[in-house]
């Protein structure tokens, strides 16, 4: 099947690419790339004043299957995705059982067969994400993981976190660190600062997060490997990363929406949705967390997506889990607060939420070249929406920004020879 999409911005800063033009693609794969493509077609899209980029991937994403299908399954995780805008998903193996030995890689991957998004698991790192045995990494390597985490918990020992860098590094994947000192955030709900104190709340301070990243950088540089730090929200964390690059150690980092575009403030109504791991943190904090978009120092943008039920998010504060969803507006709040803010290119935004992950996690490329595959993302940089969370494909509605106005959205995915426009699914074969 020929389609032509038609007076689109195309973007992909990794071949150079900047035209408005016309895109044709045959049987899923682009053919050719033109400012005008003048050719007998199935079907012809008007995509004028939309952006075509590489397809964007969230490389940390929570899908509650198996365990909790009430909350999230990898179907609805994947039609959230679709509905973000993102073709790829890397999810957390913090599932019930855990995403530990091969068997479970391959149910959850099976979960996603066929689909537009390609669903792409994280192994933890240690049995049953226990803390106590390193888990079977060869065996899940062999079965398609594409990194290795305890995620929702720290790697429990520096003597685990050595292991995990020494074996990880002989397939060449990161093991993702979830950046928190359990022995200072013990009952913690929020930010350790003059707002904790305020709101009477039993307070989580940065130090934990800075002190297992200090650790692990002291390992890496030990052991070698690859070290990826998931969610980074304090200033000291922006600030050993740094270094830690600037030192040459094969180290990466990452932020979510929520981090840069909420501070503790936020906590203030007492809505749940707002508490999160790590806590939402001060003005200083979120300076901190642009700059480092802005020097390199974080080299991905991603949701952390953590569905959770009505009933759980409904109890008290201190009681309530830890998380919300992002797949559905991960885009436009990036695209709010970093790129209509000046921020950021949107060069800068394709390789923070395209090039970098992909690379990082060596998941499949997406270029926009004559001969690959499509593997696009459609964006309308200028629309303006209210988030309503109800309109939202996840199964989960634990969102704080419902009611937000955003500029900026995802118009459109094309992956796998399938095409997301305007809430349909659209075979490419
Ligand atoms: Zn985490
Ligand atoms: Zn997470």
């Amino acid at each position: 099947m020929k389609v032509l999409l038609k007076n689109a911005f195309l973007i992909d800063p990794q071949v150079e690419l900047n035209i408005k033009g016309d895109l044709l693609i045959e049987d899923g794969v682009i053919s050719k790339i033109d400012t005008s493509i003048k050719e007998n077609v199935d079907e012809i899209f008007d995509l004028k004043n939309l952006v075509v980029v590489p397809g964007f991937a969230d490389a940390h994403v929570h899908l509650r299957e198996p365990g909790r299908e009430d909350e999230e399954t990898v179907q609805s995780g994947i039609e959230a995705g679709m509905n973000g805008g993102f073709s790829a998903l890397c999810c957390m193996p913090n599932t019930e059982p855990a995403i530990d030995c091969a068997e479970v890689v391959t149910f959850v991957k099976d979960r996603a067969a066929n689909s537009l998004v390609d669903v792409y698991p994280i192994g933890a790192v240690t049995k049953k994400r226990e803390g106590k045995e390193l888990a079977l990494l060869g065996e899940m390597y062999e079965a398609g993981v594409v990194g290795f985490s305890d995620d929702g918990d720290p790697i429990s020992t520096s003597k685990i976190m050595k292991y995990a860098l020494e074996y990880s590094s002989m397939f060449d994947l990161p093991i993702i660190e979830h950046c928190e000192d359990k022995s200072l955030t013990e009952n913690g709900v929020m930010n350790e600062s003059i707002n904790s104190t305020k709101f009477g709340l039993p307070p989580h301070p940065s130090l934990a997060e800075v002190i297992i990243a200090l650790r692990d950088i002291a390992i890496l540089r030990y052991t070698g490997g690859k070290l990826h730090l998931a969610h980074i929200s304090a200033k000291e964390t922006v600030e050993v990363l740094r270094l830690a690059k600037k030192e040459g150690l094969n180290i990466t980092g990452e932020v979510t929406p929520h981090h840069f575009s909420l501070t503790d403030d936020a906590v203030e109504n007492y809505d749940t949705n707002t508490k999160v791991n790590p806590p939402l943190r001060t003005q200083q904090d979120v300076n901190a967390l642009i700059e480092a978009l802005k020097d390199g120092t974080i080299d991905i943008i991603a949701s952390d997506h953590a569905p959770h039920s009505i009933e759980e998010k409904e109890w008290e504060y201190i009681y309530a889990p830890f998380g919300m969803i992002g797949l559905e507006t991960s885009i436009g709040l990036t695209l709010t607060k970093l790129y209509h803010s000046k921020i950021l290119s949107i060069e800068e935004i394709i390789y923070k939420m395209s090039i970098n992950p992909r690379k990082i996690f060596k998941l499949k490329e997406a270029v926009i070249k004559p001969g690959a595959a499509a593997n696009l993302t459609i964006l309308d940089l200028e629309k303006e929406w209210i988030v309503d969370k109800f309109s939202f494909k996840s199964k989960s509605i634990n969102t704080p920004f419902h009611g937000w106005k955003l500029k900026g959205k995802s118009a459109g995915v094309i992956n796998n020879s399938k095409f997301f426009f305007e809430n349909k699914l659209i075979d490419l074969i």
